[in-house]
């Protein structure tokens, strides 16, 4: 499987899954649809389904057209409140997207109908991935909307805390910074968190720059890291 990261809107992040198999896709969350019409269209794949992971404006509210750009998609949720929903889901409900297998974990909390999706490609020592939503961020976790604290204790160590260790996360939205500001002022001591705190702050420093957002031409952290990666990824080193 192929996942390729969307940022949207000021710091979400959308999802494009693709089995590379049978040139099938899933987009997690599209809240900007003409984005991911684009990304689509890059990868040259068929765009099939959208999994919501819950109604919030900034997660669901691009399904509507979405499902208008691209007639025909299946839109899996698990709450009434998800826009153009087609397919209402409950734990441990499976489906495909072409070869690979998608299973619905119930996390309810940031909101009563929150649905995480683990990702399987069958016979396969590909690692799964799943997609957490406001559920699980990196270092932190979403905020008790709807749900009480025994709930998302739940859904973080019982539920995603046993999916297998080489699972790959991803996430709702780039809090990652923030988190582990707020676990260094709870563990002061935590060396592995000072560590982290510091990777993380030069991920973003870079695309902070005023000279590297000139170079990339955006005027956007989330943009200028997109800009240069994509720059890099084209990059030889010059003969001297
Ligand atoms: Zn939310």
């Amino acid at each position: 499987m192929k996942v390729e990261l969307l940022p949207a809107l000021t710091d979400n992040y959308m999802y494009l899954l693709i089995d590379e198999e049978s040139k099938e896709a899933a987009i997690i969350d599209p809240v900007e649809p003409v984005k991911v019409v684009e990304a689509i269209r890059k990868h040259g794949v068929r765009l099939t389904t959208v999994l919501t992971t819950h109604h919030h404006w900034d997660h669901a509210g691009g399904n509507e057209k979405m499902v208008r750009l691209v007639p025909g998609l299946t839109v899996y949720g698990g709450d009434d409140r998800v826009d153009a929903l087609t397919k209402k889901v409950k734990h441990s409900n499976t489906f495909k997207v072409g070869s690979l297998t998608v299973k619905c974990l119930f996390t309810p909390c940031h909101t009563t109908g929150h649905i995480c999706y683990l990702v399987t490609k069958d016979n396969s020592t590909e690692p799964p991935a799943v997609f957490t939503g406001d559920t699980l961020f990196v270092a932190g976790c979403g905020k008790f909307f709807e749900g009480t604290a025994e709930q998302m204790y739940r859904a973080l160590i019982d539920v995603l805390g046993r999916l297998p260790p080489e699972t790959r996360i991803y996430c709702g939205h780039e809090y990652t910074v923030n988190n582990l500001k707020f676990a260094r002022h709870v563990e002061p001591d935590n060396e592995v968190i000072k560590k982290k705190l510091a990777w993380a702050k030069c991920q973003c420093s870079l695309c902070i720059e005023k000279s590297v957002q000139e170079h990339a031409g955006k005027n956007d952290p989330v943009e200028t890291m997109r800009s240069l990666r994509k720059e890099k990824d084209g990059f030889r080193v010059p003969k001297e």
